[in-house]
């Protein structure tokens, strides 16, 4: 058997999710013969070897790649077996995530968090991994991401009086005076009984419909605000706007998330890699289980702007049509490559390391010895650790690779 083949990855129908053909994810699926509810939402398309949602081999009457990796451990290549073994699959899960709704208020364990959680309320915390994640947007994205420079969040608890009684004023005062630091002030409003803070939440609605709440920062997050709030009746995650940086990022931008930094995908499409987990704390704007105090307990309480939440990826030397997104952690990067027009071959870099290349716009033929194939868009291929793969007629490719750099510390 080649080591390098076609996959097809598994689909998550989350009420969150895009509708119908507005969803990236179903217009990836639809060309792979999958047949689209325009009614249903498509959240996420995962491509890796995590057991909640195994990416199959269709040329192998869909075998599960993790039962052929077992059988072929040599294709993992030595990045990915040096540092993490080769019995348990691909350290990274890729994805693809198209998002109508707010996603929780979340934030992932570092390891050793995330194997106490696992050990006490595994029905909650299904993995014993941290989870580190990045996303590159596809569309316009829009996300919260870390917490404000602390000038910010200071200049809302001085333009909503509201916010500051809710808090209680002397955990406001010691935060603003430099008494204390976030966490207390951050955990006194999200642990809030829904009778104390639900009544200043609607009034502050009411302020920014009637637009007394007028000072510049305050106008910033009115539109998104009202917007979430229309989401999210009367949820305490609402308040977060006020804490964590609002970014936009325009299809290319990137941001990384380290363990325990707090952020909400809002809206947009984008692609994502992790290490293989799915360990969520969440506290807020979502219907599934909350769990606040872990959340204020795990969270690094780190004040940065907005611009500084981005992760730039670095043009590729050898390559003028690479870009690398490398973070600082094992278990991925992800390379974007862009080809326009062109009828000679393109050779992808041969990498020491398990791969899975998505193709997200145009149409292109592969070459992997002998053997050729096409490329469409929402085409997924495997490639085995030290396999050169070749790209011919390419028009307009834009695809992204995602593997385990052996560089990275
Ligand atoms: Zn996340």
């Amino acid at each position: 058997m080649s080591y390098v083949f076609k996959l097809r990855p598994s689909i998550k129908n989350y009420e969150w999710g895009k509708l119908g053909l507005q969803s990236t994810v179903a217009l990836l699926s639809k060309s792979e013969g999958f047949q689209v509810d325009e009614k249903s939402p498509y959240a996420e398309l995962w491509i890796g070897t995590h057991s909640s949602g195994p990416a199959v081999i269709p040329s192998l009457e869909d075998t599960k790649l993790i039962d052929w990796i077992s059988t072929h451990p040599d294709s993992l290549g030595k990045n990915i077996s040096n540092s993490f073994g080769n019995t348990s699959g691909l350290p990274f899960l890729f994805k693809v995530l198209s998002i109508r709704k707010p996603l929780s208020i979340q934030a992932h364990p570092d390891k050793e968090t995330a194997k106490v959680l696992f050990e006490k309320f595994p029905g909650n915390y299904p993995d014993d991994n941290h989870k580190p994640e990045m996303a590159i947007a596809l569309t316009e994205f829009e996300a919260l991401c870390g917490f404000r420079p602390k000038s910010e969040i200071e200049s809302f608890l001085r333009e909503i009086p509201l916010l500051k009684e809710l808090v209680g004023t002397k955990t406001a005062e010691d935060f603003m005076h430099n008494l204390s630091d976030l966490k207390p002030l951050f955990t006194a409003l999200m642990t809030l009984p829904q009778n104390k803070f639900q009544p200043i939440l609607s009034q502050i609605v009411e302020g920014f419909k009637e637009d007394h709440l007028n000072q510049e920062l305050c106008q910033s997050v009115r539109e998104l605000f009202l917007k979430t709030h229309t989401q999210y009746p009367g949820d305490i995650g609402c308040f977060c706007l006020f804490f964590l940086n609002y970014l936009k990022l325009e299809p290319g931008d990137a941001i990384f998330l380290a363990a325990n930094e707090p952020h909400a995908y809002l809206s947009g499409d984008c692609v994502e890699c992790m290490a293989t987990s799915d360990n969520v704390v969440r506290a807020g704007l979502t219907p599934k289980l909350r769990d606040v105090t872990t959340l204020c307990d795990i969270l690094t309480y780190n004040c940065r702007t907005s611009e500084e939440n981005k992760f730039q990826p670095v043009a590729d030397p050898n390559d003028p049509f690479c870009r690398i997104y490398d973070p600082p952690v094992k278990e991925f990067a992800v390379d974007s490559i862009s080809l326009e027009h062109r009828d000679d071959p393109y050779s992808l870099r041969v990498i020491e390391s398990a791969s899975v290349l998505l193709v997200v716009k145009g149409s292109a033929k592969y070459t992997y010895g002998n053997e050729t194939g096409d490329f469409g868009v929402g085409s997924i291929l495997f490639i085995g650790s030290g396999c050169k793969v070749d790209v011919s007629r390419s028009h307009g490719v834009l695809m992204f690779r995602a593997y385990c750099n052996a560089n990275c510390t």
